[in-house]
Formats: C-alpha cells, structure tokens, sequence
C-alpha cells in the first residue's frame, strides 16, 4: 500500500506551519517526490523519509514556488554518498530549466555525483509515468501560465485514485482527470488568471463525484481559510477540508 505524505499545503507565500505546495507517494519500491521546494532535507526527515528511498522526482512546472528545491536536494543526495541514480519527470518546458538550474550550480560537474535521468513527458492527457506493483502515476497538461501537469495517482490492487490538480484553471483536462477519484487535492490559490477558487473547486468536485475534497495550495489566513470551506462548502454539498503539512492519504 502507497502513502501520499504532503510535505507543504501553502500556495506561493509560506509560513512557519506551511511549506509551499509539493508531496512525497511513498511507496513499497521507493518514493516519488512531486515537486521540491523549500529545505527538502528538513521537510522529508520530519515525514520520516529518508533522502536515498527516493527514486523518481515528478516535477509539476518551472516556478519557484515548486521547483527552487532541486539544487538543495541533489547536493544534499550527493553530500549523503548516493550512488544510485535519480530519473526526474516532467514537461520539456520544465526539465530544459531544471536542467539549466543544476547546470548553472555545476552539481553534475562534482566527484563522483550520481547519475541524473531526465525523462520528458509529452503533453497528453493520461501519461502513465510510473507502473509499480502498487501504484499506477498518470499525467495529464492543466491550464496554467506556464505548461503545468496534473497527477493521478490509482492503487493497483483496487483502483483507489488520489488527484492532484496542481496549479490550474478548472478545465476540461482536469475534470476529466478528477472523474470518480476517491481524494480530490485541489489547488485554491483564488481567483486569478491560472488558477481556481474554493467555489470552483467544491463545484469540480461534485460534478466529477469525488468522495473526499481537499483544498491545497491555498493562501494562509485563519479567517480566509473559513470563508474558503464555506465557498467549498457550499458547492460541493458534503464537508471540505483544508490540507495540512504532514497529513498523509492512504491510496
Ligand atoms: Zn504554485
């Protein structure tokens, strides 16, 4: 059985409680990370992860608010003495910056540094990235200001499916992805260009019949957190709730 570990839930300002928004699929064969921000070293030994169970990188799209911890994480890999290699995932748009990032810090130039796998996804609806004996990950392009993918991620044995909409706008993609899904984790950023609201998110989640909604990659604030379950709420028709820092999701 697959854990789903949310390492951050804060849209692009964090705080001391909220990391920005990226995850860890915790996995019998290893674990994916999906996205990297912040001091992901900190962030994973506090979620019990250990740096050398990760085996594959997913990285969304090129913002700093998902990917301005890649750098810091392959140097702290390599400081580790890892040997084994590291294939990250993602839309060519974001490897071709990625890859620039690690190039400017030279990391692939040090001794001994491990071997990095660049895979590029095509920009399709329902690309299986990954096929392990628990879990199934499958991609699909969202509507964003930069090409963004969405993740759903389906437990082999049942077909139990997490969705994580990633930065987005509701789009057709994204309702096709969330269809049926047993946990929808929806980005509620609010109500700007490439992004949805907590209104739009209790309406994709009833209109594609999802069992659970969980507001992620939201902006912080008691008292906006409220109105944003309210708005969720209300379209949804059953209670939302907010995701936290370190909650984890059974697949
Ligand atoms: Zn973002």
């Amino acid at each position: 059985m697959a854990n789903l570990i949310l390492l951050g839930t804060a849209a692009a300002i964090p705080d001391s409680e909220h990391e920005n928004t990226y995850m860890a699929l915790v996995a019998k064969q290893g674990t994916v990370l999906i996205d990297c921000v912040g001091t992901p070293p900190v962030r994973l030994a506090e979620a019990g992860i250990p740096l050398d169970s990760i085996t594959d990188l997913l990285v969304t799209h090129f913002h700093p608010d998902h990917v301005s911890g890649v750098p810091l994480l392959l140097m702290n890999m390599w400081l580790q003495g890892r040997k084994t290699p590291l294939t990250i995932h993602g839309l060519k748009h974001c490897l071709d910056r990625v890859l620039r990032m690690i190039e400017d810090y030279a990391c692939l130039t040090w001794p001994d540094f491990f071997e990095v796998i660049f895979n590029v996804l095509p920009e399709e609806e329902g690309v299986v990235v990954l096929e392990k004996e628990d879990f199934r990950l499958a991609t699909s392009p969202m509507v964003h200001l930069i090409p963004t993918i969405g993740i759903r991620i389906e437990s082999r044995p049942d077909g139990r499916a997490i969705v994580y909409s990633c930065d987005t706008e509701i789009c057709d993609a994204l309702r096709h992805m969330a269809k049926g899904a047993d946990v929808l984790l929806q980005e509620a950023a609010g109500d700007s260009p490439g992004h949805t609201t907590a209104a739009q998110a209790g309406t994709l989640g009833r209109q594609a019949g999802v069992k659970r909604l969980l507001l992620i990659h939201y902006p912080l604030g008691e008292e906006i957190g409220r109105q944003m379950i309210a708005d969720a709420e209300a379209n949804f028709g059953a209670p939302v709730e907010l995701a936290t820092d370190l909650m984890t999701i059974e697949l």
